[in-house]
């Protein structure tokens, strides 16, 4: 198939409350949305980058940059047969996997349209629904927390994740714990301890956790394996693993029991289902993480899910969780006892909501002619 024509923009969107981590707090979230026309259809995908370098190097701003400068003159006018070719035409741009994941998704998107399948028989999935968790951020108070887990329970949620922070950590999970002593539960660090805290994360061992996410240092797999050795909770890594390679290295030297997956954090489709395999046969679990991704990159992420080695309930849930009103029809849905069901129309399965797209875009750029910006 041939890409006739490409439309990057950014638009923005407030989420329904803020979400904050050991990094910080996100209110409005501004999201990059590529569009691949080929072969007579659409295919569309979500850039991940956050407003600033804090979960990982990539910001909205350099994906803008990578992507326009870079990654979209080289696809328009390219032919391809599958979209497992498109990594290596950017294998000579180092890093940027958020930029360059976003355009692999639509390829994807963009072919199973063609081939007229969902997006995740096309991507191999065998899941015929999702299980759900929801990562529920810092709050205000560990009252404000208990409320918003019951909540969350109520609406049908299988797993909870709580986001944890030096100060925000051991007695909040412990209240946690003596309220709800059943629940599948688990903490998410993002980064913010080091291998002195060992003792202090051991802590954690008394709560009967699924796991711990990225406890330590964002880039680190050694210091891991070493907490891996000294604690009895799963460690799981996310921004740890970029890649096929960092996985396995973290298995070889046994960093981890389970892997979170974002296929824009691992640079596309090709590289999570990679990790995906190689998880699978060394025994390790993994779940789909979230970006809070607007519809878009949320049906990507439930087709991706679909792969038999998803075993654990992932952070992919109702879009109504995070925006008012999402940019894909219907929203995305959980059933009342937590699961997400995949689509059975081709590609995506959800309709880009584009006169609301429209609406929401404060700046465009067309490929490969009438370069045009609009606003900002
Ligand atoms: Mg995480």
């Amino acid at each position: 198939m041939k890409i006739n024509r490409v439309i990057l923009r950014e638009i923005r969107l407030p989420l329904v409350e803020l979400f904050e981590t050991s990094f910080g707090r996100t209110q409005e979230r501004r999201v990059l949305l590529v569009e691949i026309h080929g072969g007579g259809t659409v295919g569309w995908g979500e850039c991940v980058a956050g407003e600033g370098p804090f979960y990982s190097e990539e910001t909205v701003d350099t994906a803008w940059l990578i992507l326009t400068q870079l990654i979209l003159p080289r696809i328009v006018q390219w032919s391809f047969e599958s979209p497992t070719e498109f990594p290596e035409l950017c294998r000579d741009i180092r890093g940027h996997r958020m930029a360059k994941g976003c355009l692999e998704a639509a390829l994807w998107d963009l072919q199973a349209q063609d081939l007229h399948l969902p997006l995740w028989k096309l991507l191999g999935g065998t899941r015929e629904k999702i299980a759900c968790g929801v990562s529920i951020g810092i709050q205000t108070s560990p009252a404000a927390l208990l409320e918003k887990i019951e909540q969350e329970l109520q609406d049908g949620y299988q797993r909870i994740k709580i986001k944890v922070k030096p100060g925000w950590d051991v007695d909040i999970v412990r209240q946690v714990r003596e309220h709800f002593p059943e629940i599948p539960l688990m903490v998410d660090a993002n980064g913010a301890y080091s291998l002195e805290d060992a003792d202090h994360l051991r802590q954690f061992d008394d709560f009967d956790l699924l796991m711990i996410e990225q406890p330590l240092s964002y880039d680190d797999l050694l210091d891991h394996s070493k907490l891996q050795a000294q604690i009895e909770t799963a460690i799981c890594l996310d921004e740890s693993i970029r890649h096929a390679r960092d996985a396995a290295h973290a298995c070889e030297v046994q960093a981890c029991k389970i892997m979170n997956i974002k296929m824009g954090r691992l640079g596309g489709p090709s590289e999570a289902r990679r990790v995906h395999d190689l998880c699978q046969e060394q025994g390790i679990p993994v779940w789909c993480g979230g970006m809070l991704e607007t519809g878009i990159g949320r049906a990507h992420n439930i087709a991706l899910s679909t792969l038999e080695n998803f075993s654990l309930p992932g952070d992919v849930s109702a879009g109504k969780r995070y925006y008012k009103r999402d940019t894909v029809v219907p929203p995305v849905e959980v059933t009342a006892d937590g699961f997400i069901i995949p689509p059975q129309a081709s590609g995506l399965g959800y309709e880009p909501d584009r006169p609301w797209i429209d609406e929401l875009t404060v700046r465009s750029e067309n490929f490969p002619d009438s370069r045009q910006s609009r606003g900002l």
